[in-house]
């Protein structure tokens, strides 16, 4: 998968980005519609309403990073929870203060960490209207 760089008006400065292949089985050369771009530079500065890469609400680009299984350039942090839509305990990536996704369904759950004894956070989540 290559990774191309483009000039994010939201961060200003250059960022990193792949577009996910809509491969099907069967090889047919198909266009790269549905293709989806993710950037790999999302991170805490990605605060704004609307994503300039993606033309979407900035978690859209985290939830795409989490489930494309690529590695940010900023990493992203994790907490233990379990996850309203799917009911598995699992890692939720925290795409920030108050949105984490799914390992495993992807699915956005709102978080509440709660800090324990050890200085670690779990995350009590409720799904996403
Ligand atoms: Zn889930």
């Amino acid at each position: 998968m290559d990774t191309h760089t483009t000039y994010c008006s939201h961060c200003q400065k250059d960022v990193s980005f792949i577009v996910t292949s809509s491969s099907r089985p069967g090889g047919q050369a198909n266009l790269p519609e549905g293709g989806q771009l993710v950037c790999l530079d999302f991170g805490r500065s990605c605060d704004g309403n609307i994503c300039p890469l993606s033309g979407l609400p900035p978690v859209v680009m985290g939830v795409r990073l989490v489930m494309s299984g690529k590695e940010g350039t900023e990493k992203m942090e994790s907490v233990h929870g379990v996850c309203e839509s799917c009911g598995f305990p699992t890692e939720l990536a925290v795409i920030n203060e108050r949105q984490g996704v799914c390992q495993v369904c992807g699915s956005t759950n709102r978080l509440v960490l709660l800090e324990l004894d050890d200085g670690s956070y779990v995350a009590a989540s409720a799904t996403e209207p």
